[in-house]
C-alpha cells in the first residue's frame, strides 16, 4: 500500500510517498513560495536523484497538482499512475478537544477543523486548503487527518486548565492543548523499545527541540503534561518565540514602545527566543559559532535556552515521580551536541549522568547517557511522516 503524506503550510508544502509494505520512502519533496513569485518544487528520489521545477504555483491546489504530476512523471516520478496512491495522510495542527487520535476525513471532520481555525489561525487554514485541494484532485482516495494536538488530549485537567476565570475555558476553549504530539508519541514509543519495556510500563520525558520546541511528560504511553499551551508560544525558549514570560510584560512593552497588542504578540512569536537574546540568529549553529567567538549575548541565549529545558525536565520528573528515560529529538535535539550536554549537566543527583563521548553524535538513534546513569538519555530522530503514514494505513484499513 502506497501512501502520500502531505504537510501543508501557508506558503510551503512538504510531501512524501511511502511504500508501507516495507515502510520505505519512495520520494521526498518540498514546495516553497506558494502564491508568491518564484514558486519552486524540489524533490529527492531514492535519497539522491534531485529534481527541481520552477513554475508559478498560485494556489495550494496548483501546488498539489504539480506534486501529483511529478510523482507519476515517467522520468522523475516513482508511480505509474495516481491510482497507486491508496490513501493520503494529512498533518493538521489543531483539532481542539474534538479528536484524541487520527481520523478518516469526512465533512464532519472538516467542519470541526474549520471550528478550530480560531485556535490556530496561522496553521489550520493552510492544512484545510491542502485537504480540500487533494479531495478535488483525488475524489475517490481516502484521506486521514493526523493532529499535532491529539496525543496531548490525555493530559489531566490540572495540567491543562489555566488559572484564569474558568468561564474562558467553557466559553472559548482557552486551555492548554500542546503541539508536536506526533513527534512526542513516535519518540516515546521508540524509547520504550530501546529500554526493552512495554510502552505501558514506561515513563519518558521527550524533548522536541527544533525551531519550535516542546517537552512532554509521558506515562504508560499517555501524555500527562507538555510545555506548549493554548498556542505554540508557551513553554521553552525557542528559535524566535519567547516561551513562558510574565504576561504583564505585554502591556508594559505595549505602553513603552507605543505598539498594539498584536504587534507585541508578533514580537513574542517572531523576534524573541534565542534570536531576541542573541540579536544574531534563530539558528543554533550561528549562535554556537558566535558564542565560540566570544559573543556574550550568544552564550547567554544558549544558557537561557538550556536552563529552561532543564527546569522543565526537573518539573516533569516531579510530575511523573521519576522517569526511565529522557529523549532528545528534532533539529537541535538531534544535532546539538553542546546543547544536550549543557541541558543535562549537573543532574547526577537526580539520576542523570551523560557520557561525553557517546553524546558526540548527530541524527542517529542511540543512548547518550553513561552506563551507570539511573535515567537513560537517548537521541532518537523523529519521523512524523512515518507516523502519519502508519496511522493512515491503520485507519483506512479499518474503514
Ligand atoms: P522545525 O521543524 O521546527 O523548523 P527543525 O527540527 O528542523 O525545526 O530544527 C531546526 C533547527 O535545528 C535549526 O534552526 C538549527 O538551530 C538546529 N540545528 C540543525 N542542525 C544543527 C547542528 N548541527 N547543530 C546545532 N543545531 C542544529
Amino acid at each position: 500500500m502506497k501512501v502520500l503524506v502531505i504537510n501543508c503550510g501557508s506558503s510551503s508544502l512538504k510531501y512524501q510517498v511511502l511504500d508501507m509494505k516495507n515502510e520505505s520512502v519512495l520520494v521526498i519533496g518540498l514546495i516553497e513560495r506558494i502564491g508568491i513569485e518564484g514558486s519552486v518544487l524540489k524533490q529527492e528520489r531514492n535519497g539522491c536523484d534531485k529534481y527541481i521545477l520552477e513554475t508559478p504555483m498560485k494556489t495550494h491546489k496548483e501546488a498539489i497538482g504539480h506534486v501529483l504530476k511529478t510523482i507519476i512523471d515517467p522520468v522523475n516520478g516513482v508511480l505509474n499512475s495516481m491510482d497507486e496512491i491508496a490513501a493520503v495522510g494529512h498533518r493538521v495542527v489543531h483539532a481542539g478537544e474534538k479528536y484524541s487520535g487520527s481520523v478518516l476525513i469526512n465533512e464532519d471532520v472538516m467542519a470541526a477543523l474549520d471550528e478550530c481555525t480560531e485556535l490556530a489561525p496561522l496553521h489550520n487554514p493552510p492544512n484545510i486548503l491542502g485537504i480540500r485541494a487533494c479531495q478535488e484532485l483525488m475524489p475517490n482516495t481516502p484521506m486521514v487527518g493526523v493532529f499535532d494536538t491529539a496525543f496531548h488530549q490525555t493530559m489531566p485537567k490540572e495540567a491543562y486548565i489555566y488559572a484564569i476565570p474558568y468561564e474562558y475555558y467553557e466559553k472559548y476553549g482557552v486551555r492548554r492543548y500542546g503541539f508536536h504530539g506526533t513527534s512526542h508519541r513516535f519518540v516515546s514509543e521508540r524509547a520504550a523499545l530501546l529500554l526493552g519495556k512495554s510502552v505501558q510500563d514506561t515513563k519518558v520525558i521527550t524533548c522536541h527541540l527544533g525551531n519550535g520546541a516542546s517537552v512532554a511528560a509521558i506515562d504508560g504511553g499517555k501524555c500527562m503534561d507538555t510545555s506548549m499551551g493554548f498556542t505554540p508560544l508557551e513553554g521553552l525558549v525557542m528559535g524566535t518565540r519567547s516561551g513562558d514570560i510574565d504576561p504583564a510584560i505585554i502591556s508594559f512593552i505595549k505602553e513603552k514602545e507605543g505598539l498594539t497588542v498584536n504587534e507585541v504578540t508578533n514580537i513574542l512569536n517572531k523576534k524573541s527566543g534565542v534570536l531576541g537574546i542573541s540579536g544574531i540568529s534563530s539558528d543554533f549553529r550561528d549562535i554556537e559559532d558566535a558564542a565560540k567567538g566570544g559573543n556574550e549575548r550568544a552564550q547567554l541565549a544558549l544558557d537561557v535556552f538550556a536552563l529552561k529545558v532543564k527546569s522543565y525536565i526537573g518539573a516533569y520528573l516531579a510530575e511523573l515521580n521519576g522517569a526511565d528515560a529522557i529523549v532528545f529529538t528534532a533539529g537541535v535535539g538531534e544535532n546539538g551536541i553542546e546543547a544536550r550536554m549543557s541541558i543535562c549537566s549537573n543532574l547526577e543527583h537526580i539520576g542523570i549522568k551523560m557520557d561525553a563521548v557517546r553524546n558526540k553524535v548527530r541524527g542517529k538513534e542511540t543512548e547518550i547517557s553513561a552506563e551507570d546513569s539511573a535515567i537513560k538519555v537517548f537521541l532518537i530522530p523523529t519521523n512524523e511522516e512515518l507516523v502519519i503514514a502508519r496511522d493512515t494505513v491503520e485507519i483506512v484499513g479499518k474503514s
